[in-house]
């Protein structure tokens, strides 16, 4: 490679490799040396977007100019091709969920660790301007100290592709999108989860989830409702939240949506009793004239560097990494809770102490 550009190469060439191969481009201090793909559909859409296509994933390991390998493969086989690059000496960037289970992620970690080499996972969703909103109104207090928070995604076209409705290629909603929000939650709430419930939804006849509901309750008081759908026709709000002073909607990534504050110069006044449906009441009323605001939403503070910058600044030795792996452990950790709440239909109490974080790198 003749740049001083890190070189990386793309390992799965689907939807997410190709567009890893942007993502690199415009970070601008990575350069895609290459792809492997066991397809060769996937070889040759690669060559004809001007990559070098590797023949064999043990030249890619095998090649000295390979510095990071970027696993972009189904679920399941993360683990295996992560475990040989970081033994063949290559930083390692995975996409998400990293792997089938925790113990498979603490085999990543300790072959990252034995090697010395960096192992970063694309939990990218935190870079999300949406989520950023929601936590600048966590930190702010924005709508007073928050105690309640629905995440929700909604999509009408069931589960996707070929390997996500395969139970042993790691498909199913609460391991694609779960790992995206969760790991917003736990990114952003600063305390322990103490109760985890869960409930997964089989509509459309997979052997995997096609959609499920969490709820979480954290150490402060905050309870989180995790939502997803893949047979929403009609969606709800990408979130919804509740605080002391107030509540707050995003519609969607478009970012729509509103804030509503008490007015605390207003004099208070009862709420006007309305006729709703046959009955009357003053409890759902709107609130009195003049008893609220209404204004926009709060702009978000930025991440210090996107992920990429990040994953160079870590391999260079300036920087830790914005997404940790104890971190990665933890979200990993919840959804094995969700899966196992969900299957027993119980709450699991203190989720958090079952398994200190204990993982160094
Ligand atoms: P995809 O099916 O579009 O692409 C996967 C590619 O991997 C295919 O081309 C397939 O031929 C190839 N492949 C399979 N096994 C391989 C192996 N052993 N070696 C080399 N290539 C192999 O899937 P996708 O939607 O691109 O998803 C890939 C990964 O990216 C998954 O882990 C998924 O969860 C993740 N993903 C992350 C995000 C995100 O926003 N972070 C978004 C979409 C997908």
């Amino acid at each position: 490679m003749s740049s001083n550009k890190h070189s990386v190469v793309i390992v799965g060439y689907g939807g997410m490799g190709s567009y890893h191969t942007q993502l690199i481009k415009e970070c601008g201090r990575l350069e895609v040396a290459g792809v492997f793909d066991l397809l060769e559909e996937r070889s040759l859409a690669a060559q004809e977007a001007g990559l070098t296509a590797y023949a064999a994933f043990g030249d890619v390991l095998a090649d000295p100019a390979v510095e990071t390998v970027l696993i972009a493969t189904p679920n399941d086989v993360h683990k295996d091709i992560a475990v040989a690059a970081l033994r063949a000496g290559k930083h390692v960037i995975c996409e998400k969920p990293v792997a089938m289970s925790s113990s498979e992620f603490k085999e990543m970690t300790a072959a990252a660790e034995q090697a010395g080499r960096v192992l970063m996972v694309h939990q990218n969703r935190r870079w999300d301007e949406d989520f950023r909103i929601v936590k600048e109104m966590y930190e702010q207090e924005t709508i007073g100290s928050l105690f309640r928070i629905e995440s929700r995604v909604h999509g009408a076209n069931g589960i996707p592709g070929d390997w996500r409705h395969v139970k042993a290629q790691g498909g199913g909603m609460l391991l694609d999108w779960g790992v995206h929000l969760l790991d917003q939650l736990l990114f952003m709430i600063d305390s322990p989860v103490v109760s985890v419930s869960g409930s997964l939804s089989f509509i459309l006849g997979n052997e995997v989830d096609d959609g499920f509901e969490a709820v979480l309750e954290f150490g402060n008081g905050i309870q989180a409702v995790v939502e997803v759908g893949t047979t929403n026709f009609i969606t709800l709000p990408r979130w919804y939240a509740k605080g002391l002073e107030g509540t707050a909607v995003i519609e969607d990534w478009s970012l729509t949506g509103r804030i509503v504050t008490r007015n605390s110069d207003s004099e208070k006044r009862e709420p006007t009793p309305i006729r709703a449906g046959v009955g009357l009441t003053k409890t759902m009323a709107p609130p009195s004239e003049g008893a609220t605001i209404t204004g926009a939403l709060p702009s978000a503070a930025e991440l210090p560097s996107s992920f990429y910058d990040n994953f160079v600044d870590v391999i260079e030795g300036k920087a830790e990494p914005i997404v940790k792996n104890a971190e990665v452990l933890r979200v990993q950790n919840l959804i094995e809770a969700i899966f196992a709440a969900a299957e027993q239909r119980q709450t699991l109490k203190d989720f958090d102490i079952y398994e200190p974080q204990t993982i160094s790198i």
